[in-house]
């Protein structure tokens, strides 16, 4: 059991909270006041992408926080990600900087590789954030002849530069962690994937810490975040009202968010639930006074049936990432 509510970094030692905020689909109108919400009820992991469309708000919500004196920016642990667009060796650095002046901000503690997908380049002037858009074909991804090991190597000097204290990746397989372990000169920090008891991914969250990397999970609490975007995100029952996680929820009288998240932060990995609700933002975080029996754990396991809901191919991108 952990009660320890951080792990570190390899190479910079750096303290990553267990337990951080999720940026994706905050409310664009009151992204501000969410994130000032957060940051009072104690969070300080922020995890932000060009994706997400609300950086420079995410930005300006942290910023009033340290204005009104409630946290450091040094307290701060400010994850973002650099879009598929944006691999080529000319565009990881200027992709970067935009993003940091969008979160009015000097550097990240972490900046991730969002998807190992290189697509063709979208001028931010055109369309920002491109998201999967193409400009030139509207009905199939276009990609770019750009290696990882090029884009890679950007990363690296933006850690050189001082831009991003800590470098990582997100949706990589154990074939493409262990393809840039090959050539990396700066190993990455940590990989953030889906996992939730419906996709443990039990196996790849054991070899990569094997590795020193930390793993970050997304998704804890299943489809939630997908009705909208995929079958399976419609039609599968929400771990969250699930009877197996109701019944252990109520053991321990906890909430059922509760206890998918602390089932996550038992392996060692970090979650970044996301919510708009002051009391779900605060029981989210309420999650190391407690533990989960050996039995309950193996009760959740049983739930593991390999869907996954992030994926491009039930998006109609035809693009099959995690064959
Ligand atoms: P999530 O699993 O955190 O679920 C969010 C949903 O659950 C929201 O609808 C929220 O209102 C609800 N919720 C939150 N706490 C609750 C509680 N205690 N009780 C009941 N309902 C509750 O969703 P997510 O947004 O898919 O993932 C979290 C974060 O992970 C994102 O915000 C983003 O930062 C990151 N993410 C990364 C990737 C990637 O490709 N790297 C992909 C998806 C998400």
């Amino acid at each position: 059991m952990t009660n320890q509510d951080y792990v570190q970094l390899n190479r910079t030692g750096d303290k990553m909270p267990l337990v951080g905020f999720g940026c994706w689909k905050v409310s664009k109108d009151d992204v501000e006041n969410t994130i000032y919400a957060a940051v009072k009820a104690g969070y300080r992991l922020f995890d932000g992408a060009c994706d997400y469309g609300n950086e420079a708000e995410v930005g300006r919500g942290l910023k009033k926080a340290i204005q009104d004196g409630l946290v450091k920016r040094q307290e701060l642990f400010v994850v973002s990600k650099l879009w598929n667009t944006f691999h080529s060796k000319d565009h990881v650095r200027s992709a970067a900087e935009k993003q940091l002046k969008d979160w009015n901000l000097e550097y990240f503690d972490l900046y991730l590789v969002h998807f190992p997908v290189p697509l063709k380049y979208v001028d931010p002037k055109d369309k920002y954030p491109p998201s999967w858009y193409q400009p030139n074909n509207e009905d199939s991804l276009e990609f770019e002849r750009s290696p990882m090991h090029e884009t890679w190597r950007e990363m690296e000097k933006l850690v050189d530069d001082g831009l991003a204290r800590n470098i990582g990746i997100s949706n990589f397989n154990v074939q493409s962690v262990l393809d840039l372990l090959s050539y990396c000169r700066i190993k990455p920090a940590t990989l953030q994937v889906e996992i939730h008891p419906y996709l443990p991914q039990k196996r790849l969250v054991e070899w990569v810490q094997s590795q020193g990397i930390q793993v970050t999970a997304y998704s804890s609490f299943g489809p939630g975040s997908y009705s909208g975007m995929s079958e399976a995100g419609k039609t599968t029952q929400p771990l969250l009202s699930h009877d197996k996680i109701k019944a252990i929820a109520d053991k321990y009288k906890v909430s059922t968010g509760q206890v998918l998240l602390r089932w996550a932060i038992e392996r060692g990995i970090a979650v970044i639930p996301k919510s708009e609700h002051e009391e779900r933002l605060k029981s989210n975080r309420d999650v190391f006074s407690w533990s989960l029996d050996k039995e309950d754990q193996k009760e959740i396991d049983s739930l593991s049936c390999g869907l996954r809901f992030n994926n491009p191919d039930d998006m109609g991108l035809g693009l099959p990432l995690f064959a």
